[in-house]
């Protein structure tokens, strides 16, 4: 029960800013956990990410600088001239708000302190703001919040509204926290959040119900699940060495894998990342309900855009098709979609992810009534080498990627990249690789960036690690929208180099990899070229260092074979 002093938050928020160390960002965070009260335990965990919503729900406030500027003028009597002008001295748009803040004249008689759930349900009334007025609207609630704020409180509304909070406390810091506030056991944390995607609801069943309660959480309709992952294998053989000599071969299609949930009539359809991209593909939503039988499902599989032959077509048309808001019918023609289901975790009020594969396909097949939009992604069981090779060398044929190998009796882990799926590509693939630094073009590109240090992940260490420098294969167009997009992250500059906040992954083809001392990582990449912007992945989703290593290696095993 109760409520909470919205500046008790401000101030956890501060002191988190204060500190690198993450031992002392999950105390912080733990300490303000275990005071929050039970009515509040669903939101906070956002308000501590510096997010209103999980990033899987539709509702966005949609308030970008220029409006919030307005607010803080009304709220303040401070010309929004001045504030723009005090923006560009601080470069910091949370510190200029407490700025104008301080330079009120006086707070009105009525003020009110500000509260976690006044602010948080001002935040809910800015987002459900739709149509006509609507940004006069979101204009007024926030200059209303501002004016009953103190000027730290004010810093920290702007950072949220804007999506700007840099605490550094990112979802395994707030795991921790939750396990070191409410004595529960960090693996169920983990769980309860991979099946839910809702740190809210985790948070909420950690205090009031403790590790028994954590360890009964399962999936739900409406809330996405982390997806299973799969690693690398040098062949087909290797697969089915690995799987024990028997394995599911599925083509492995190139496009945007997703989510689909059903309740009736009622569809939502989560990306990889777990963004809901329901309203782009309406034939796609219409098509599902029209193909599943059960009335309630979760169902996964790629989406991939078609040409008129028939054959598909790179990965980021999909990408498009996600990203477009208007004018949708006309690109339902102009890229046409198919989904190709591959597994089913949930049908008929049961939850399938504890069943082994081989069922849950079976149960798939019963589930699909195929349509033009929607198939089962082709599969061929088998314990023999050359029909597996076979299959694999006519999915490429047919223009795909490559394939899946799939344990037959193995379980769904939500977020894990294990060994029961594998996939085979052809090798010398392309990498997924890291933005963290880049260089001003020259001449006529001088005001785009123009060459971009790359890294690769290392999940041990958290760091991303540089393999090379890419400044080939954009066209003028890719070089104005990534330097639009990266400049907002621009950390240092140094003469013509920037360094860049590790926030954007891009595909990079290359002729070969080399040994080299000239990074860190021991590896550069020989002529690397710019493939795409790889959008559907976050910077802890990009090409591992040990993966590197790995094409490294198999690269010289082709090699000494000629
Ligand atoms: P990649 O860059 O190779 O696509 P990734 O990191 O995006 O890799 P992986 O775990 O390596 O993802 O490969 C699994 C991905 O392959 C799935 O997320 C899905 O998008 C895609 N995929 C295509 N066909 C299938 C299939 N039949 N079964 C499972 N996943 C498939």
């Amino acid at each position: 029960m109760g409520d909470m002093k919205y500046a008790e938050l401000a101030d956890l928020y501060k002191r988190l800013e204060k500190t690198t160390l993450k031992t002392l960002k999950t105390k912080f965070v733990a300490d303000f956990l275990k005071k929050t009260p039970d009515d509040l335990l669903e939101i906070v965990p956002y308000l501590i990410l510096g997010k209103v919503f999980p990033d899987w729900d539709e509702r966005e406030l949609g308030v970008g600088e220029k409006l919030l500027v307005k607010a803080v003028s009304m709220a303040t009597g401070v010309p929004e001239k001045e504030i723009e002008n005090s923006i560009k001295d601080t470069g910091d748009l949370g510190e200029s708000v407490a700025l104008a803040l301080r330079k009120r004249k006086q707070k009105s008689f009525f003020s009110q302190p500000l509260t976690i759930k006044r602010v948080y349900n001002t935040f809910v009334k800015i987002a459900e703001a739709q149509g006509e007025g609507s940004q006069d609207r979101k204009m007024r609630y926030l200059a209303n919040l501002f004016m009953d704020a103190l000027p730290e409180e004010g810093k920290y509304i702007a950072r949220t509204v804007l999506g700007t909070m840099r605490t550094g406390v990112a979802e395994g810091i707030l795991r921790d926290a939750i396990a070191e506030a409410f004595k529960v056991k960090p693996e169920l944390v983990e769980r309860a959040y991979m099946l839910t995607s809702d740190f809210g609801y985790v948070t909420r069943v950690a205090k009031l119900e403790g590790d028994e309660g954590l360890s009964k959480v399962s999936i739900q309709i409406g809330k996405p699940i982390r997806p299973m992952l799969a690693q690398n294998a040098a062949s087909v053989g290797d697969a089915l060495r690995e799987m024990g000599g028997r394995a599911a071969f599925e083509i492995k299609y190139d496009g945007a894998r997703v989510q689909v949930h059903r309740d009736g009539d009622r569809v939502v359809v989560y990306s990889r990342r777990l963004e809901n991209v329901t309203r782009s593909i309406p034939e796609i939503v219409e098509a599902v309900k029209q193909a599943l039988k059960p009335e309630r499902a979760i169902v996964e599989g790629e989406l991939v855009a078609v040409g008129e032959d028939g054959r598909p077509r790179p990965f980021q048309y999909v990408l498009r098709r996600f990203r477009r808001k208007y004018n949708i019918d006309e690109m339902i023609e102009k890229i046409p979609l198919e989904l190709n289901l591959f597994d089913v975790l949930y049908a008929d009020d049961e939850s399938l992810i504890d069943t082994p594969f081989h069922e849950r396909r079976k149960k798939l097949e019963e589930s699909v009534e195929e349509n033009r939009r929607i198939k089962l992604a082709e599969q061929l069981v088998t314990g023999d080498v050359k029909e597996a090779e076979s299959f694999y060398k006519r999915a490429l044929e047919l223009g795909h990627e490559g394939v899946m190998a799939k344990r037959l009796d193995s379980t769904y882990e939500p977020g894990n990249r294990g060994k029961k799926w594998l996939k085979v590509k052809p090798t010398m693939e392309d990498l997924d690789l890291v933005i963290i630094g880049a260089e001003w073009g020259e001449g006529r590109r001088a005001h785009l960036l123009g060459s971009f240090l790359v890294a690769a992940y290392d999940p041990h260490s958290g760091e991303f690690v540089p393999v090379g420098k890419v400044g080939s294969g954009f066209t003028d167009e890719d070089l104005a929208e990534l330097t639009k997009r990266l400049k907002q992250y621009i950390v240092r500059q140094e003469g013509k180099f920037v360094e860049i906040e590790p926030k954007y992954v891009i595909e990079v083809t290359y002729q070969e990899i080399q040994k080299s001392p000239k990074y860190r990582s021991g590896f550069a990449l020989r002529f690397p070229r710019y493939v795409a912007l790889r959008e559907d992945k976050s910077p802890e989703e990009a090409d591992t260092i040990e993966r590197v290593a790995q094409l490294y290696e198999l690269q010289e095993r082709f090699r000494a074979r000629g």
